[in-house]
């Protein structure tokens, strides 16, 4: 087994909202990437996912806690490892549009990396690193001098990812890749991200809430509820034998194409009911307490811990406490 590239330890990232209002985004967050895997990470919108993906790398400063990027503190970094550590580590948006400039070219775009870290000796080498970049990605050198905007959705997100291959990262943190693109571009982009990590050898964080296409590209799952990792395990776990209350709620709303099929799993599907916790000044206890069928009594006084049920399947519910 690859050795961790990422490691999250007790990780928090609280964000003051307002007189004595703290929003706990990212609660005592753990968790570990090895290297050459992809973790798909979901929740509903406002689950902190985005927030700990970007606090991972720094993007934003963490409350406490520590992230380790190959054994080095990543809000610690300074001068030449820091600069070595942006080249590592890149991040794909959700919004293909909003992350590139429409003023430049693709090629100025693919090349900005290149630029920044002295990737290339020569003009030429340079112009033969943008077009090797976009054949990688599917596009080729005719879209090179042209502008953002004369493209589809699925070729600006294959914009987004030549320019952050341009850099030769080790790990990406995707956040919600394919959520602005149609349904039909969507499979075309998790494939072409699966080739890339295989010639590549990247490590994926992969921040999504459709669960479908996170099952399809990821090894691992971590699911997160208003700040909690509730739990983490295979992709293959996840799906036929998810534990924790929450996650079985998310499995039964996904879709099946078979309509007959989708007809029995409408009739087993589990309604979320009761009111959202909210995440600003949360209560002590579970917080998914105000919505979970199974809740006990002390389920609203002890936050439960992520603790290991089954070998490497992770979940933070006092169901599965011994001591309750
Ligand atoms: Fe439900 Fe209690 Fe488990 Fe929270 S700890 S998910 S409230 S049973």
């Amino acid at each position: 087994m690859s050795e961790a590239i990422l490691e999250v330890k007790d990780l928090c990232k609280h964000f003051h909202v307002g007189k004595n209002k703290i929003l706990k985004a990212v609660d005592h967050v753990s968790f570990s990437i090895r290297e050459g895997e992809t973790l798909g990470m979901v929740g509903e919108s406002g689950c902190g996912k985005t927030t700990c993906g970007r606090t991972c790398i720094g993007l934003y400063d963490k409350t406490s806690g520590q992230v380790l990027y190959k054994g080095k503190d990543v809000h610690q970094l300074k001068g030449a490892e820091k600069i070595a550590f942006k080249k590592d580590v890149q991040m794909i948006f959700q919004d293909p549009y909003a992350s590139l400039d429409p003023r430049m070219t693709v090629a100025d775009i693919v090349a900005e990396g290149i630029d920044i870290h002295h990737l290339a000796k020569s003009r030429k080498e340079r112009e033969e690193k943008i077009y090797h970049y976009l054949n990688l990605v599917g596009l080729n050198k005719e879209h090179a001098n042209r502008f953002v905007h004369e493209f589809s959705g699925g070729q600006r997100q294959r914009i987004g990812i030549a320019r952050a291959l341009a850099v030769e990262p080790k790990f990406i943190v995707l956040d919600e890749p394919i959520s602005a693109l149609d349904v039909s571009i969507q499979a075309q982009i998790v494939n072409l991200l699966i080739k890339l990590q295989k010639e590549m050898g990247l490590t994926y964080l992969f921040v999504a809430h459709d669960l479908s296409m996170v099952k399809h590209i990821s090894d691992r799952v971590a699911v997160m509820y208003l700040g909690n990792m509730v739990e983490l395990t295979s992709s293959e776990d996840l799906y036929s034998n998810p534990l924790h209350p929450y996650t079985k709620a998310l499995m039964s709303a996904i879709p099946i194409p078979d309509p007959k099929v989708e007809a029995e799993r409408e009739k087993t599907c589990i309604h979320l009911e009761g009111e959202v916790t909210s995440p600003i000044n949360p209560p002590e206890g579970c917080n998914f307490c105000k919505r979970c069928q199974n809740a006990m009594e002390i389920c609203k006084s002890k936050k439960p811990e992520l603790r290991e049920i089954e070998p490497g399947h992770f979940v933070a519910c006092h169901c599965f406490n011994e001591e309750k």
